[in-house]
């Protein structure tokens, strides 16, 4: 066995042999893996393994189509059989939600090139002539879809990363972890140590105590799932060919042939967690009981489908166990608190995933940034804040919601609340209706009767009227809104603006009471984050950022070392805020304070210290919602006073509480982008209209990607675009993010995000599109069917500026 490798990987399940494979296929070939049993010991081998391309997540489903086709190429590169069977895919649709979800996903391999489209029932009875169509709307074909075999696709990974150079050591587990002053880690195994620069944790079913030897602690949860196989069906053998498989989630079921019989498998509502103190160490090619009586009712719904099925023995049940994350996406990337540290852990679709999970792993370790955004897959999305407890429950209603439909702008409410500010419980008696932001609640909107929830669709929703008031409310008069999940950082000492303006791409204020925007870039040139910066001091700045982002952005800074007797703090808990705006707001305001905020005294981009109704704020003048306005900040002490006074102060002019979902829609009238939907990692400065604050003039991180990059050619570019109100009208629904952009028949972009823009009386969205801009006639495709957009050269509110600045 070596005694160092670049990096070393820990666990042989088809992750763990992926992410080896992508390493030596990007260069690394003195890498190394650790298995402590047999190669897939953990929920590898069990696995029912069937392969699917599409998914809600673009991204995601890029890479699931990546690893598919990759299933065929490692075989050719192996001779090491993979099990490829890819008999298509019938997904069917019982109910509109469905045919919605359905219908866009298709649209949205048609952008991509993936293939995914309607078929009639006539031709979905003719390649599947034992399921039962009553009561089905639409059906999509994938003709790529299939299963593989587990074992052949691990056994691949690793023939394949030997080839390239890669040690694979057996039976030989990892029982320590430590790392060295110089940043290097220590991998201890009953046969030696190895040094290394990366650790690699995809030890699966394991991967929380793997974890807990370098003393970090990972939200997952393992449960128990069955499948069954049956014995022979006449009717399966009597076909000459191979069936599709049948997702028909509206059912909660998963069913394909296997050999001739079916199997099916189920995500019960009664789910069971497995080893929830940790997994045992001697647990390995184990199952549980046999237990079918948990899925009957899913299995009920499977035969009324397919009645073949009802008639059939049972040949084989397998109940194994799978690991769980919070939302059931894979918890991946680089722990921030600690260098050379990567994991992958709590993958549920691991073989329609493998491929992609290994190559964005690959390269995020060798490149040092993955090509796809992929904060939904980061596990930087939790912190320390997601909880046993509320891991518990998030698994539970994931486990039993496996299959349901997760709409836009979806709130689930398990396991919260669970980070409340102190004015939680007024808020909740006004009506607030909560969502879920880095673990806070924070209000979306509020509603008439105190206790009102989100109702859920593609369509417009019971929120949909009540955020139109709050909007006009803040346009006519005035609105406060709580903007206390934003993340703060302070920034202290004789050195802080030298520190700043290495990180950041703008210029950092140069006198106290002034403050900027800027951008964060990334590894790659594009656009990490935007922030606000306001200068306090000469010594002393507060920056603002996106809150769920705040343990993403932490490894940002960690690459520029602090100099000494300078600070940088979170202050995200300690303070509270409120972004009072709409043309009222001043005067609002300054029935509050003896400050003047005339716009001579109190210009637009200025900060002071102020006094509000006896409380002392940090008042930064500006506001997302692009009208007059002030953000104020104020301590997690004084927030239910503040607000009290506000709210008092707005009676006189009739402005009240708004909530998020308005400040959504208000900003997209202005034509504001956010980062998570509109700014990414992966969009260039001059695509998004972010490329005047990156100043190349001076040395700022990630600075040489950016100046590259801004020298290329736009590969498209951000607009905003105005939908045919007939359009809209007839669907009933907005575009919310991800629809597919097309002009005569050509995919040219996508949505990042959408609403109605009340006060202009408009359904807008923000996206991405190449090769066209502003007057250009295009389609969008809301729920899946095409609706007619024009890009719009301005945005409908106030494109001088004149409110914001007046
Ligand atoms: C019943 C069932 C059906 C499924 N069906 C499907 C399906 O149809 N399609 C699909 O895509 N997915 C399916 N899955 C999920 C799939 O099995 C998983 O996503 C996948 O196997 C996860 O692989 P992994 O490599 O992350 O983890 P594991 O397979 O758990 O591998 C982890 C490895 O790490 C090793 N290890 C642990 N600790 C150490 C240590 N200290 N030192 C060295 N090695 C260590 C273990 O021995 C193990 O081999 C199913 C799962 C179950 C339970």
């Amino acid at each position: 066995m070596r005694k160092e490798a670049r990096a070393v990987v820990i666990g042989g399940g088809v992750i763990g042999c992926s992410i080896l494979y992508h390493l030596t296929k990007l260069g690394w070939s003195d890498v190394l893996l650790l298995e402590r049993d047999e190669l897939t010991s953990g929920s590898t081998w069990h696995a029912a393994a069937n392969i699917h391309g599409l998914h809600d997540n673009t991204n995601i489903s890029r890479l699931q189509h990546y690893t598919m086709a990759l299933y065929k190429e490692l075989e050719k590169e192996t001779g090491q059989g993979c099990g490829v069977f890819q008999p298509g895919s019938l997904y069917l649709a019982q109910t509109e939600e469905r045919e919605h979800q359905l219908r866009l996903q298709a649209a949205k391999a048609r952008l991509y090139g993936m293939k995914f489209f309607e078929i009639s029932i006539e031709e979905a009875r003719r390649l599947h002539p034992l399921v039962n169509f009553e009561g089905v709307r639409c059906v999509m074909y994938e003709p790529e879809g299939g299963n593989v075999d587990p074992s052949g696709v691990t056994n691949a990974y690793a023939v394949a990363a030997r080839q390239r150079g890669a040690e694979i050591h057996r039976f030989t587990p990892v029982t320590a972890t430590e790392q060295q002053g110089d940043g290097s880690w220590i991998v201890s195994t009953p046969k030696g140590e190895i040094r290394t620069q990366w650790i690699v944790n995809a030890a699966g079913l394991w991967g929380r105590e793997v974890a807990a030897l370098a003393g970090v602690e990972l939200p997952l949860i393992p449960t128990e799932h069955q499948y069954f196989v049956t014995e022979r069906i006449a009717e399966v053998a009597a076909l000459d060919r191979r069936l599709p498989s049948v997702s028909d989630r509206d059912g909660e079921y998963y069913l394909r042939q296997e050999g001739d019989g079916l199997l099916i498998g189920a995500y019960e509502k009664s789910m069971k967690f497995w080893a929830e103190e940790g997994t045992p160490l001697d647990f390995a090619h184990d199952l549980f009981p046999d237990d079918l009586e948990r899925i009957e009712e899913n299995v009920m719904r499977a035969i009324e489908r397919v009645p073949c099925l009802g008639e059939a023995g049972i040949k084989r049940v397998i109940n194994g166990p799978m690991i769980w994350s919070p939302d059931s996406n894979v918890l991946m990337g680089p722990v921030p608190e600690l260098e050379g540290y990567f994991c992958c852990n709590g993958i549920i679709p691991g073989f329609s995933q493998s491929g992609g999970i290994g190559l964005m792993a690959a390269q995020w370790i060798v490149e040092g940034e993955p090509r796809y955004d992929l904060f939904p897959w980061d596990l930087a999305r939790f912190g320390s804040w997601a909880t046993p407890a509320f891991t518990r429950a998030r698994v539970a209603d994931q486990y039993s919601h496996r299959f349901a439909i997760h709409f836009p702008n979806e709130e689930r409410s398990a396991g919260r609340p669970l980070r409340t500010r102190p004015l939680y419980e007024q808020q909740k008696a006004m009506g607030a209706v909560f969502g879920l932001n880095a673990g806070w609640e924070h209000p979306l909107w509020f509603a008439a009767t105190p206790g009102t929830e989100d109702t859920n669709g593609f369509t417009r929703q019971n929120w949909w009227e009540p955020v139109g008031e709050e909007c006009r409310m803040l346009r006519e008069r005035a609105g406060i809104i709580d903007i206390s999940n934003f993340a703060k950082y302070l920034c202290k000492g004789p050195r802080a603006a030298e520190w700043l303006n290495a990180i950041f791409a703008n210029h950092m204020p140069r006198e106290a009471g002034h403050t900027c925007l800027t951008p964060l870039i990334g590894k790659r040139g594009g656009i990490a984050g935007d922030f606000t910066v306001t200068r306090l001091s000469d010594e002393e700045f507060l920056i603002f950022g996106s809150g769920m982002a705040e343990r993403y952005h932490s490894r940002f800074f960690k690459q520029v070392p602090l100099p000494d007797g300078t600070e940088f703090t979170s202050v995200t808990e300690k303070l509270c805020g409120f972004n009072v705006a709409g043309p009222l707001s001043r005067r609002l305001l300054q029935e509050l304070t003896e400050t003047s905020l005339e716009n001579e005294d109190f210009p637009f981009m200025k900060s002071r210290k102020i006094t509000l109704a006896g409380v002392e704020v940090l008042a930064l003048r500006l506001s997302f919602t692009g009208d007059l306005g002030w953000e104020l900040y104020c301590r997690q002490e004084d927030q239910v006073q503040l607000y009290q006074a506000l709210l008092k102060a707005g009676e006189t002019f009739g402005a009240g509480p708004v909530g998020s979902r308005a400040l959504m829609s208000l900003r997209l009238e202005k034509g504001y982008g956010s980062w998570s939907r509109d700014f990414g990692p992966e969009y260039w400065p001059h695509e998004v209209g972010l490329d005047h604050l990156c100043r190349t003039e001076k040395s700022f991180l990630n600075r040489d990607a950016a100046t590259a990059v801004l020298a290329m050619a736009k590969r498209e570019e951000l607009f905003l675009l105005h939908l045919e109100e007939e359009d809209v009208a007839r669907s009933n629904a907005d575009a919310t993010g991800g629809e597919p952009i097309f002009r005569k028949g050509e995919a040219i972009g996508r949505v990042t995000s959408g609403a109605y823009g009340y006060s202009v009386k408009m359904s807008l969205a923000l996206g991405f599109v190449r090769n066209a801009g502003p007057g250009d006639q295009v389609e969008v495709m809301v729920l899946g069917r095409p609706h007619r957009a024009t890009i719009l050269a301005e945005p409908p509110f106030d494109a001088e500026g004149k409110r914001l600045r007046g």
